[in-house]
């Protein structure tokens, strides 16, 4: 019986509101629950004070309100947050929060562990368990909302959510996509469609989707500048090659002559990172839109790279530039509690340890 109730946190308005009208309810009750639950973080239906008993009765029967719970939480010297949340059945997910002078980044999970095996990441090392329901997908920014709505210190508010936790969300889209428009909708986060991205390792058919159905602002992780080397980095690429991806890319942005595609391009020391890599990618990158994010390679546990050096990330910054490719260097966040780019995983106890050896060696 317990388990034969709906999530209500599954559903975004549009779908709430067929439910209610399913079960003889009011439409507009959906924008009212919405409004509760994520505009004030209220859960319990009693305290809905302008729903009557008889609706209360119907909520309570259709469905009830399940997040993920927080296992741990934890606090990088830099400000980044990062929360361990567990699941069910053993897994285990993680939520980061990187704090900035203007703008508060929530970075979301959208899969338990990841079946696309880049070399690079963490997360691939786990391999893959399971899709996240909208619900856990949504409950990510709702308990970090929630949870930094009581941090005392001030600038602590989700302005901004990426999706670039673990997984790949394109191979998750029915769950992805109903959990992004809550992150949009009015009643809900009211984040503004360039305030939510959405990385993709290069999956060509999701990209196609997203941009009929929810076209948000999108992230692609390029990571290397041609086929034979993107094969090896990425291997999703052997499936859709950079020429098709870059066609994906342009239609993405086709009818909106002023947005872009911001390329994820990990820095790895002598694999990808010298000049002629970067002209190789000026050459393949004309005609898309594009803003370049270069990503520090952050060290993981059973992959054996080493990240590029300050001096070959800046000449490779400067090859870029000068060909009027607009690129940024990511600054490394949260690193001390193992949440930087590329090291999310589920079972954290149990790396840790290990993880933090690796880093050590790195900065010695
Ligand atoms: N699967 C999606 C979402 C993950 S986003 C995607 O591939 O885009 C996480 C970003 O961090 C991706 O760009 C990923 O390639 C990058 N990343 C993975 N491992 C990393 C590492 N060890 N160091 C730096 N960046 C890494």
């Amino acid at each position: 019986m317990e388990t034969s109730r709906v999530n209500l946190l599954d559903y975004d308005s549009a779908a709430l509101a067929a439910l209610l009208v399913e079960h003889g309810e009011r439409g507009y009750r959906a924008t009212q629950f919405i409004k509760w639950v994520h505009q004030q973080g209220v859960l319990d239906l009693a305290k809905m004070t302008n729903f009557g008993q008889a609706l209360r009765d119907k909520l309570n029967e259709i469905g009830e309100i399940r997040l993920p719970e927080v296992i741990n939480c934890f606090e990088s010297t830099d400000g980044t947050m990062k929360w361990l949340l567990r699941v069910g059945n053993g897994a285990a997910i993680e939520t980061v929060f990187i704090p900035e002078m203007d703008r508060g980044t929530l970075c979301v999970s959208s899969q338990v562990g990841c079946a696309l095996n880049c070399s690079f990441c963490a997360t691939a090392k786990q391999g893959f368990s399971r899709n996240l329901t909208t619900g856990e997908i949504i409950g990510q920014v709702w308990i970090a909302a929630r949870h930094l709505g009581q941090h005392p210190k001030t600038q602590r508010r989700i302005t901004n959510v990426v999706m670039m936790g673990m997984g790949e969300p394109l191979l998750n889209f029915d769950a992805v996509v109903p959990a992004m428009r809550l992150m949009l909708d009015d009643n809900a986060y009211n984040l503004g469609r360039k305030r939510v991205t959405l990385s993709t390792a290069g999956h060509v058919p999701g990209i196609e989707r997203l941009r009929n159905e929810c076209p948000v602002s999108l992230a692609v992780s390029l990571h290397a500048p041609n086929n034979p080397l993107r094969d090896e980095l990425v291997p999703l690429n052997r499936t859709y090659p950079i020429a098709e991806l870059l066609d994906a890319c342009k239609r993405y942005v086709a009818e909106n002559p002023h947005e872009h595609i911001t390329f994820e391009y990990v820095m790895l020391d002598g694999i990808n990172d010298t000049p002629e890599h970067a002209r190789e990618l000026v050459r393949i990158l004309r005609g898309v839109p594009a803003k370049m994010n270069l990503i520090p390679y952050n060290p993981v546990v059973g992959a054996d790279y080493r990240r590029s050096t300050p001096e070959a990330i800046d000449a490779f910054r400067r090859e870029l530039s000068k060909a009027g490719l607009l690129t940024i260097t990511r600054k490394t966040r949260g690193e001390d509690i193992d949440a930087a780019c590329g090291q999310l995983v589920g079972q954290v106890q149990a790396r840790s340890a290990r993880q933090r050896k690796a880093q050590e060696e790195l900065r010695a």
